[in-house]
């Protein structure tokens, strides 16, 4: 019986004082089941989290990684800095990455090593554009976003990783995928890791995110292969992330 993962992605929002109460919010309130709650913040806000949440239930995390251990990479951050700093996770692929800073798959795959040579757990992110789903293409998309991941993880450190599908067109939209057709999408993702490895594709968490949110995050975490959320307006409030992970118990 795998567990549930929720995780809140700030993306580039919070401030010191914002963020404090948002912590507070949800160390307080989180009550421990069958899920695990974690917040992704943004990485001059990492000391902020590892401040409020050590000690608490929740984990907490960056939003991306540098695909390098060190050196002239100006403006990037390594994996072993977010190490220092009590990360548990590190969102990589996240489709706005790959939309405005043009990471490409092989790149997210990279990023995905280095998060776990540094004992991270990345949690990489797939999903199809609108154009994509209507052409009939979302398998083939999502596939192989995973396969470039797949091609660079040895079967152990395929077991360590966490898994996210986003459709694009759901993100910050309001437009949420139905359970039966995100379903549908996390069964061939399981599939495509079973290929690989049956005992990986039995523990992996596939999460969804898109405009999940309190009233839809039951229906969808009810589905056989959606193991949690990944959430990004409705982490913002303390109420509203915590219900969502109610939701998943
Ligand atoms: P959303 O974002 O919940 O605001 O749609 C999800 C995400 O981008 O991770």
């Amino acid at each position: 019986m795998r567990r549930k993962l929720v995780i809140g992605n700030w993306k580039m929002n919070g401030s010191l004082a914002a963020n404090s109460v948002l912590l507070r919010g949800i160390a307080e309130g989180h009550v421990e089941g069958n899920v695990d709650l974690a917040v992704c913040a943004p990485a001059p806000y990492l000391a902020q989290c590892q401040a409020a949440l050590t000690g608490s239930p929740v984990a907490w995390g960056a939003q991306d990684v540098s695909a390098y251990a060190a050196g002239a990479y100006t403006g990037e951050t390594a994996a072993s800095m977010l190490q220092e700093f009590g990360c548990r996770y590190v969102i990589v692929g996240h489709s706005e990455r790959r939309a405005y800073h043009h990471e490409s798959n092989e790149l997210v795959a990279q990023k995905a090593l280095a998060a776990l040579n540094a004992g991270l757990t990345p949690v990489v992110c797939v999903g199809e554009t609108l154009e994509e789903r209507e052409a009939g293409r979302t398998n083939v998309v999502v596939c192989a976003q995973l396969q470039a991941v797949l091609d660079v993880l040895e079967n152990p450190a395929l077991e360590k990783i966490v898994l996210a599908y986003e459709p694009v067109w759901a993100i910050g939209t309001g437009k949420t995928a139905t359970p039966a057709l995100a379903q549908e999408v996390h069964a061939a993702l399981r599939k495509q890791v079973a290929d690989r490895s049956a005992t990986a594709a039995a523990q992996l968490q596939i999460l969804y995110g898109g405009s999940m949110k309190p009233e839809n995050a039951k229906d969808l975490m009810a589905q056989q292969d959606i193991d949690g959320g990944l959430i990004g307006g409705a982490s913002l409030k303390a109420p509203d992330f915590l219900a969502i992970a109610k939701a998943g118990n």
